[in-house]
């Protein structure tokens, strides 16, 4: 097994970061990246509160503890790092955390409706229907354990008012999953324009857990 490689770590984060402006999911300085290191009990990396990502660089990543003090960087950690810490708390399964604010996925959050399985791959990376979080204040534990709770075991939810939060073993999945969900609300909007019961696919029923 390779160790841990801390920059190399910060680095994918900061790449994730400017890919997030680059697929038009965040802008200004909104959204955050954390990841869970892996042999250290308690260690998590994470996003600098208040710094554009075209301005960032790879030693801004800031790391913490499962209380959300900073072990090592020069920033503060993102004003949303208990959010993260409730989840890694909750959820075993997850090593990194994607927190973005795409137009169409926030659509759904403002309408109150999940987004459902327009297309195949969000279907199989978020695990089913993606629920909304109704709106709160996300700069603290409360929101973090009541998010956990509509999320559940899937890998994405939306933030009413505010955004999308997925989640995944690594972050190339996490990111993955974001893409997926912002393409599928996209898609499930146009087809809502024109029919109120567009063809939507069910995690349980469809038989498959790899992408397509
Ligand atoms: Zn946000």
């Amino acid at each position: 097994m390779t160790a841990f490689d801390m920059k190399k770590a910060r680095q994918e984060i900061l790449d994730y970061c400017l890919r997030s402006m680059e697929y038009g999911l965040n802008f200004n300085t909104q959204g955050n990246i954390s990841l869970r290191v892996p042999d250290e009990v308690n260690r998590f990396l994470i996003t600098p509160t208040d710094l554009e990502y075209d301005r960032m660089t790879a030693d801004d990543i800031v790391l913490v503890d499962e209380n959300a003090t900073v072990i090592d960087g020069p920033h503060e950690p993102s004003s949303e790092v208990t959010v993260h810490l409730a989840v890694y708390r909750r959820r075993p399964d997850v090593t990194a955390i994607v927190h973005t604010e795409p137009v169409f996925a926030n659509v759904w959050g403002v309408i109150g409706e999940p987004i459902t399985g327009t297309l195949v791959n969000m279907v199989i990376y978020t695990k089913g229907d993606v629920p909304i979080m109704p709106f709160a204040l996300s700069n603290n534990t409360a929101f973090g354990d009541a998010m956990c709770d509509v999320m559940g075991d899937k890998n994405a939810v939306v933030w009413a008012n505010h955004g999308l939060l997925t989640v995944g073993d690594n972050l190339r999945d996490a990111f993955k999953t974001s893409v997926a969900v912002e393409s599928a609300a996209r898609v499930l909007l146009h087809a809502r324009s024109v029919t109120d019961k567009p063809i939507v696919l069910d995690f349980e029923t469809l038989g498959i857990t790899t992408s397509l």
